[in-house]
């Protein structure tokens, strides 16, 4: 395996559960499983340093981190982009999307003793499967008012919500991630000129990155 990319596993502060390598996501397709990549969290070893400055902190506050998505492979982008064509949800190209860098995850805070994910203003990206049938007839509005409550702007939610959201936001924040304002779940390595594309292969079992 190349080193380019290094993979960070369950353990006793994180938990890998990769929302495109099931079907409950946008897409009703479980598209890493697709091409090969299934439930594996790839990324930079700068994020995952910046991930094991995270480990003292969420034991000191009884949580863990569930990582939703991490690298994605350019070509497991192209296909959530044929399903979902339409402006405004994916990054245009693979090389527009942090993700395919390895530089990106997606993510949120669960209770240590029961993996219960804490509550936020959303769900991360949109799971329901009423988006999808909706935005695939051109109806974009119950989505866009999902999309409003992912920006940190977002306030009309229960004040446990938001302090759930701004907590997580300072801890990743600590360790040198940069927060988007439009999405509370995801997080760059900043100086995103540092981090190319990385492609993918899987041969017969064996993950290569290029
Ligand atoms: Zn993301």
């Amino acid at each position: 395996m190349s080193d380019k990319l290094v993979e960070l596993k369950t353990d006793n502060d994180f938990i890998i559960d990769l929302m495109y390598a099931a079907t409950e996501n946008m897409l009703q397709t479980d598209i890493y499983s697709e091409v090969g990549l299934g439930n594996r969290c790839f990324m930079h070893p700068d994020m995952l340093e910046a991930l094991n400055k995270l480990r003292a902190t969420l034991k000191e506050h009884n949580l863990k981190l569930k990582i939703k998505d991490a690298y994605r492979p350019p070509l497991a982008h192209e296909k959530m982009l044929q399903i979902i064509p339409m402006e405004g949800f994916f990054a245009r190209t693979p090389e527009r999307s942090q993700h395919c860098h390895g530089s990106a995850i997606d993510c949120i805070l669960v209770n240590r003793e029961d993996d219960e994910e804490l509550a936020y203003p959303c769900r991360v990206d949109a799971y329901e499967k009423r988006y999808a049938e909706q935005i695939a007839q051109g109806k974009w509005d119950d989505f866009k008012k999902h999309l409003e409550r992912a920006k940190y702007t977002w306030t009309s939610s229960p004040e446990a919500e938001i302090k759930n959201r701004e907590f997580q936001r300072k801890l990743l924040e600590q360790v040198g991630l940069e927060a988007l304002e439009h999405e509370w779940w995801h997080f760059n390595l900043p100086h995103k000129e540092k981090y190319p594309l990385v492609d993918f292969r899987n041969e017969n079992g064996k993950f290569i990155f290029l």
